[in-house]
């Protein structure tokens, strides 16, 4: 590190250098310390001013710099509403000014300006040639230990202040943690280049290697389908070849940057542009070409990895623009408190997966990556779909005693736990929970589910690296069935496919559109060898007892005769080597797929039991995926085509004798779940999360009268069905919270 005294004397010679070149009367240096923004050096202004002049972060034209992080460029710098005089420097006698932050990781450390005595607006390329020599400083200045830690997180505070974000529930609950970035910033380290050459070789790279990725991109079935992400990447393909873009960081270079600061150099040009932009088309292209800034910067510098790899140290709130089911996974579960996206939708499998783990998740927070910043202290309230980013105290205290108001109800619903969920009119509803993970397992003691209604299977699939050997399977299998104890299991067959890709089966190329395409009972009724292994591993881990099983995504009959037909072919193999066997098999299907609506008839007969898929069944009845953000709030669980259609299942299964269960996310909702009790239910498997205030929507209902409520709701269907669920729940008293 550099003595105080030697960097003095470099701070010096910078403002004389840029005096000079700049053919300014001034230049000067203000850095922070103890909170104020202090002369340190300058040219042209009194000397005796130096260390002694001082500005608040709220003050003068200087504070408005760091406060906001742009640029100023003023031809009269007294018509600024910001303008501060301070008569010790002696700057009465200039008019024109332009300063530029000195930005280190996002922060300024302090501001670089010049002053000149006639009345002239600055060259958009002096203003650039004042924010490299800005970089640089920023470098001398962090090496040199120039300014504090303390004074940077008080003057962050003091400029960005608190803020609360709005966004959308995807996960019920509140949290408290520190902001953490999925991909965190890359921090430039050095600014000044050594060989001008190699640091242009080094971007170029980067950029053929960016090219490459958004190409491959765009050729993997995820974002192949027509849709957002299409335009997206359409968009970052554009700026990813656009040679202005790859000559403006060139240019940077040669001024003597490294590769990294040049391309940070350039994207501070974008963000400025960003700020000033009012145009929500325009402003979402330059978001684009950020976040591409920060891919190339990742790349270039090789700091690719996400948070995970870093590992989480203490609570935590994770921050990202998306993620996928197996990067979720990756966290320590111990200190992840909770998800904050950008993006999201309530049925996407990451979010059902957050809700299976109790995490709370907000979506739908558009530019949080530019309010958040690592380490920021965050509260999650899910209830008021709000994110409160470096909360005053009032706004802390309040978040407590909320928080002291939930940890009251879950008691009530710990409470629950031994009774029943029996209605007012005692029917008993069967609440089972959901699970795919061996850590839910903790879930059937804490809730006390009437078993698992739906074990997804595929989530071993997910998270791991190769296709998961029979023996993994088994022991997982076992260890379910012994956490249920004598509470049954279904257990659904691999539902591979949609949003849960595995890259070592996905290999025949792109799909236009991977929910309807290759997945689930389609990829194991071709490739039978997958679902004969998971046949075997069922049929061993649930020898001596009932084997309950049902297929995913079944359209026709035939679909679950074969595959039941697999199972029971390695049932006989079994048989004839003399080895343990289930009890019984019992065989259900998951009704997802509209179609099957219409073939039940010739289904029903065969199986034992039903169990509707709403996420998927619903997304393909309105023709609204479920995991784009953009259609969240036309997937309406309780829109009275919806209910219709259900209620025409669920009628044709009692009919036919078989047991009727919804597994999907619906269940879980309570409003919905009253619907979906309403229209003859009579067993749910939801997110252990649910069970609690689930049953106590149950204990307060009066089936009969819900019932006959819903049945005229569907006669009339005009009526506003969730405004009627609404005031039903309130004049019967019954909780939807
Ligand atoms: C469903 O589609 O409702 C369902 C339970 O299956 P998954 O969410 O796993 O697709
Ligand atoms: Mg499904």
């Amino acid at each position: 590190m550099a003595s105080r005294g030697s960097v003095q004397a470099k701070l010096n010679q910078v403002v004389q250098a840029i005096a000079q070149a700049m053919a300014s009367e001034v230049c000067s240096i203000y850095l922070l310390r103890d909170g104020w923004l202090e002369l340190f050096a300058t040219e042209g202004l009194s000397q005796d001013a130096v260390h002694v002049t001082r500005l608040a972060l709220s003050e003068g034209l200087v504070g408005n710099i760091a406060r906001n992080g742009e640029p100023l460029n003023l031809a009269e710098a007294r018509a600024h509403a910001d303008f501060a005089y301070r008569p010790e420097t002696g700057e009465d006698l200039f008019h024109s000014f332009a300063g530029v932050p000195i930005l280190r990781r996002g922060k300024a450390l302090g501001v670089l300006c010049v002053q000149h005595m006639e009345q002239r607006q600055y060259e958009d390329e002096e203003i650039e040639a004042l924010q490299t020599v800005a970089m640089v400083l920023a470098e001398m200045i962090a090496n040199a230990r120039l300014v504090d830690e303390e004074s940077l997180a008080r003057a962050r505070a003091q400029s960005t202040g608190p803020v609360r974000l709005t966004g959308t529930r995807l996960v019920e609950g509140l949290a408290r943690g520190v902001a953490v970035l999925h991909e965190p910033r890359v921090v430039v380290q050095h600014t000044v280049a050594e060989d001008i050459e190699a640091e242009k070789n080094r971007v170029r790279a980067a950029f053929q290697t960016m090219r490459a990725q958004i190409d491959r991109m765009m050729s993997q079935a995820e974002f192949a389908a027509p849709g957002e992400h299409e335009e997206i990447l359409e968009t970052y393909k554009m700026f990813a070849f656009d040679e202005g873009w790859a000559r403006r960081i060139n240019e940077a270079i040669e001024s003597g940057l490294t590769a990294e600061a040049a391309i940070e150099r350039v994207q501070q040009r974008t963000r400025v542009t960003m700020r000033n932009t009012k145009d929500p088309f325009f402003l979402e292209r330059l978001h684009d070409l950020d976040d591409l800034a920060n891919r190339l910067l990742r790349i270039v510098s090789g700091q690719m990895g996400t948070a995970a790899q870093t590992g989480l140290t203490q609570d935590t709130i994770l921050i990202a623009k998306n993620l996928g089911p197996a990067e979720l996974l990756e966290y320590d579960r111990r200190f992840l408190k909770g998800v904050v996206l950008e993006e999201g939708s309530p049925t996407a499998h990451v979010t059902i997966l957050a809700r299976a783990m109790g995490i709370p998740m907000l979506g739908r927070i558009k530019q949080l990556r530019e309010v958040v910043d690592e380490g920021d202290p965050l509260l999650l309230d899910g209830s008021n779909d709000s994110l409160f980013v470096r909360p005053a105290p009032d706004v802390v205290r309040q978040f407590e005693a909320h928080a002291a108001l939930r940890q009251q109800r879950q008691e009530a619903y710990a409470k629950l736990r031994g009774l029943p969920a029996v209605s007012l009119d005692g029917h008993r509803i069967e609440l089972m929970m959901n699970a795919g993970l061996r850590v839910d397992l903790s879930g059937l003691d804490v809730t006390n589910a009437d078993g698992i209604g739906l074990f997804r299977t595929e989530f071993q699939f997910l998270v791991s690296a190769t296709l998961p050997r029979r023996e993994a399977q088994t022991r997982l299998y076992s260890a379910v069935l012994e956490a249920a104890g004598d509470k049954p299991v279904i257990f659904r067959t691999v539902d591979i496919g949609g949003d849960k890709a595995v890259p070592y089966l996905q290999d025949d190329g792109p799909e236009e559109n991977p929910a309807m395409g290759w997945r689930a009972l389609r990829v194991a009724l071709e490739r039978r060898g997958l679902l004969k292994v998971q046949a075997r591993a069922l049929l061993d881990a649930a020898a001596g007892r009932t084997l309950n099983v049902m297929f995913p995504m079944v359209t026709e009959p035939w679909e679950f005769e074969q595959a039941r037909a697999i199972v029971e072919d390695q049932a006989a193999y079994l048989r004839g080597r003399g080895l343990p066997l289930p009890t019984t098999i019992h065989y259900g299907v998951m009704m997802e797929v509209p179609a099957l609506a219409w073939r039940l008839d010739a289904l029903l007969p065969h199986i034992d039991f039903l169990s509707i898929g709403t996420n998927d069944l619903i997304q393909f009845l309105l023709a609204a995926d479920r995991s784009n953000p953009k259609l969240a709030d036309r997937y309406d669980w309780v829109s009275p085509g919806i209910l219709r259609f259900l209620k025409f299942i669920i009628d044709q299964a009692s009919a036919a004798g078989k047991t009727v269960s919804v597994c999907g996310e619906m269940g879980g909702r309570p409003l919905e779940a009253l619907a979906l009790l309403g229209l003859g239910v009579n067993r749910l498997s939801i997110t252990p999360a649910a069970i609690g205030p689930i049953k106590m929507v149950v204990r307060n209902t009066h089936l009969g009268r819900l019932r006959t409520l819903m049945a005229d709701l569907l006669t009339y269907p005009l009526a506003d069905i969730r405004a009627e669920l609404q005031r039903f729940a309130r004049e019967e008293n019954i909780p939807l919270q």
